[in-house]
């Protein structure tokens, strides 16, 4: 029994469904067949239905059922009540250090989870982060994820203006690094309210330039009163790396991420056990 519509997706809607006797309720993601012939992105759905039915990661939202009609397919999920992150971080307009840390070192242990299975994500932002009743956030929405075998590179130009990694604009090929960028932008954006190259403008080209070339600027603690620590302007700095040859995580992964010195305060066990 369809309830309501929760969210607006690319291919179609995600409603708020609830199981007719039981009374579980469950976010249904429905996807129109015709829109994915269309955008050839039959390989990429039957991916991301892979993506979600095997997902077993505490930071990982999963799949309960999966159902098609004639024309269209349809995604049961858990349903993730405190919304996207996105709403939490406009509402609070910025996260202290300590909570982006928390939400940072998160969604890197989710994106390694997706790297040990060759998946590069690709879609990272805080619309596609959500946040649990228990105040922990699960990473959903593997619809531009890719599985990359040994030395393969991916080439489509895809993901979200703000979160395009340089060697996404370049069109050279890019692999997993494009995952570290993504996390380094939304560290950024967590802590300062908007993400670093930002320019206001609805035109994209001005932003990609910035993206290929300026370095990233970090804010005043006393003119702009946003306190970030060394440590946390450090892995930034890292993460957003324009050649992904000396970014962090690329030759160690995730491993080389959760060893900063910024994430030495939390216990990465005690974290994935919530
Ligand atoms: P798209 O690929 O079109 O971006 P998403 O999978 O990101 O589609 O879903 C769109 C929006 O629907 C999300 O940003 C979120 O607000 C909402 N949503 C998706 N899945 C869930 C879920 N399991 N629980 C709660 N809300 C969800
Ligand atoms: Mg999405």
């Amino acid at each position: 029994k369809i309830i309501s519509v929760i969210g607006k997706g690319s291919f179609g809607k995600v409603f708020l469904v609830q199981k007719v006797g039981s009374g579980a309720v469950y976010a249904m993601k429905s996807l129109r067949k015709d829109v994915i012939l269309d955008y050839d992105q039959v390989e990429s759905t039957m991916l991301e239905k892979d993506i979600l039915l095997k997902a077993d990661h505490p930071f990982l939202v999963g799949m309960e059922y999966v159902f098609q009609t004639d024309a269209k397919i349809f995604f049961v999920m858990k349903f993730v009540r405190g919304g996207e992150l996105f709403m939490h971080l406009r509402k609070q307009k910025q996260f202290a250090e300590d909570q982006a840390r928390m939400y940072a070192m998160t969604v890197a242990m989710a994106l390694g989870h997706l790297h040990s299975q060759k998946i590069i994500y690709r879609d990272l932002k805080p619309e596609n982060i959500l946040m649990g009743e228990d105040g922990y956030i699960l990473l959903t929405d593997f619809g531009l994820a890719k599985i990359l075998e040994q030395n393969e590179m991916a080439q489509s130009f895809c993901g979200t203006p703000e979160y395009l990694a340089p060697e996404i604009l370049e069109e050279k090929g890019h692999t997993f690094p494009v995952d570290w960028w993504a996390l380094g932008i939304l560290t950024y954006e967590m802590i300062v309210g908007f993400p670093p190259f930002y320019t206001g403008s609805a035109n994209n080209n001005k932003m990609y330039e910035l993206i290929k070339t300026k370095p990233v600027f970090f804010p005043d603690a006393k003119k702009h009163g946003i306190f970030m620590s060394d440590e946390c302007k450090d892995f930034i700095t890292k993460c957003l790396k324009k050649d992904s040859k000396e970014r962090i995580g690329t030759i160690n992964g995730v491993e080389e991420i959760l060893s900063h010195p910024w994430f030495a305060s939390i216990d990465r066990n005690a974290l994935l056990n919530k």
